[in-house]
C-alpha cells in the first residue's frame, strides 16, 4: 500500500476523531508513522506526543505532519496555519469527506501573510 492510501485509510479508521501522524524518509522511501492523538478535544483537534516525535526522529528523517479533518475539507484552519509556520514542516491534511488530502508548505503560508501585510500598509 502507498503512504498516500495509508494516510487516507488511517484517517477514515479514526473517525469521528482527528487522526495524526508523521511522514518520514528512511533510505529515500517515505513512510507513514501513525501517532496517538493527545488532544483533549480529539473531534476538533490533534496533538502529537513528544515521545512519538522523538522515537520517529531517531529512526527516520521527518518530512511532514499529517492530520485529518473528519467533517471538513482538506484546507488548513487558522490554528493549523499558525502551527505549520511555527513548526516549519509541511502539513498534510486529509479530508474524510473527500477521501483525499492536500499538502501545504510553510514558505507558501509565510508568503500569504507577507502579501496581507503589504496590502494593509
Ligand atoms: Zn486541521
Amino acid at each position: 500500500m502507498t503512504w498516500e492510501q495509508e494516510i487516507i485509510d488511517y484517517s477514515l479508521s479514526c473517525m469521528p476523531e482527528e487522526a495524526c501522524g508523521l511522514l518520514a524518509k528512511v533510505n529515500q522511501t517515505i513512510r507513514f508513522y501513525k501517532c496517538q492523538n493527545y488532544a483533549e478535544d480529539k473531534i476538533n483537534n490533534f496533538m502529537i506526543g513528544v515521545d512519538d516525535w522523538m522515537r520517529i526522529e531517531d529512526q527516520a528523517n521527518i518530512v511532514g505532519i499529517v492530520h485529518s479533518h473528519p467533517n471538513s475539507k482538506a484546507e488548513l484552519s487558522e490554528p493549523d496555519k499558525k502551527n505549520c509556520i511555527g513548526l516549519d514542516y509541511p502539513y498534510y491534511v486529509v479530508s474524510c469527506l473527500d477521501k483525499n488530502f492536500k499538502v501545504f508548505y510553510p514558505k507558501d503560508l509565510k508568503w500569504c501573510l507577507l502579501k496581507l501585510l503589504f496590502m494593509v500598509n
